[in-house]
């Protein structure tokens, strides 16, 4: 089939992850949206990822203190967005996830994590595990990283196919660092048997920006929303891609006004953060 053709359908069809289902950055008639509740656990990660916005928080002093984040009728919560949960114990967060469940009980609960450490022990609790990898070699991922632990977050990624959850893999797209391995991370993904893989394109803070061009990060196609939807319509071959629900939302909207689709290559895209990483909801309190 034609290359221009197929990317153009694939584009017109892409899909959000599970986890981006009640968020309200899937309704545009809201002017800010805010992030799912969260429950905040620890701000401390094992990992150092060059880009990362949660090491950023920790620099500016806008990272969470420890607690639930967001109002009392959720339809979804996020344990956590900032830091490495699991650091703080699989017990504890099991724990966390019970006292949740007994008081929320209809909502979703979404784990983050860098899958370093096994969290086998929180099957039947969680509904989603997102568990990020950017790349598809030990090498690279200790650059990006800067930690060995490329197989320990592989081998976690397999033992999560085999829990009772939406099993999806969370990758930032850098373009001039990780274009061809997202590609053959997705072919790894694929054969794996992972829900999905959730490709975001990246929001870069001053903060990082010196060390991710220290790397070869191109900042110019960071901004192309075509060069990014390439590299989704690639991964999509081997494994379901998909794209933040608030891109999605946008992304049809313009290709409504586009005359010509090809025209979506002028389209750019912000990739500079313009706030310093916070969350935007209220502390409601702490689980002892
Ligand atoms: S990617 Fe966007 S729509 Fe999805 S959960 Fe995050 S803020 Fe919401």
């Amino acid at each position: 089939m034609d290359f221009l053709f197929d990317f153009r359908k694939f584009v017109s069809k892409v899909e959000y992850p599970y986890h981006c289902i009640h968020c309200e950055g899937l309704d545009l008639g809201i002017r800010e949206p805010k992030h799912h509740p969260s429950y905040e656990i620890t701000t401390q990660c094992n990992l150092n990822c060059v880009y990362c916005y949660s090491r950023v928080a920790l620099l500016n002093k806008t990272a969470p203190k420890p607690g639930y984040y967001g109002d009392l009728n959720p339809k979804a919560i996020t344990i956590s967005q900032y830091g490495e949960p699991l650091l703080a114990g699989v017990d504890r967060v099991a724990k966390i996830i019970e006292v949740l469940r007994e008081r929320f009980e209809d909502a979703r609960i979404d784990l983050q994590t860098n899958g370093t450490i096994d969290f086998t022990e929180l099957n039947g609790l969680i509904d989603i595990a997102m568990i990020s990898l950017d790349v598809s070699n030990a090498e690279i991922y200790k650059t990006i990283t800067g930690s060995n632990k490329f197989d320990d977050v592989l081998e976690n990624i397999e033992k999560a196919v085999d829990m009772d959850c939406i099993v999806t893999v969370r990758s930032v797209y850098l373009p001039g660092i990780n274009d061809d391995e997202l590609v053959k991370l997705a072919e790894i993904l694929g054969e794996i048997g992972v829900d999905e893989h959730f490709i975001q394109p990246c929001s870069i803070y001053n903060e990082c920006l010196q060390d991710l061009q220290k790397l070869s990060f191109d900042l110019e196609r960071s901004e192309s929303l075509y060069d990014y939807l390439q590299i989704v319509y690639k991964c999509n071959r081997f494994v379901k891609a998909v794209i933040p629900g608030c891109i999605k939302v946008v992304l049809d909207e313009i290709l409504k006004q586009l005359e010509d689709f090809e025209d979506l290559k002028f389209v750019r895209r912000g990739a500079i953060a313009r706030n310093p990483p916070q969350i935007r909801r209220d502390w409601k309190f702490v689980i002892d």
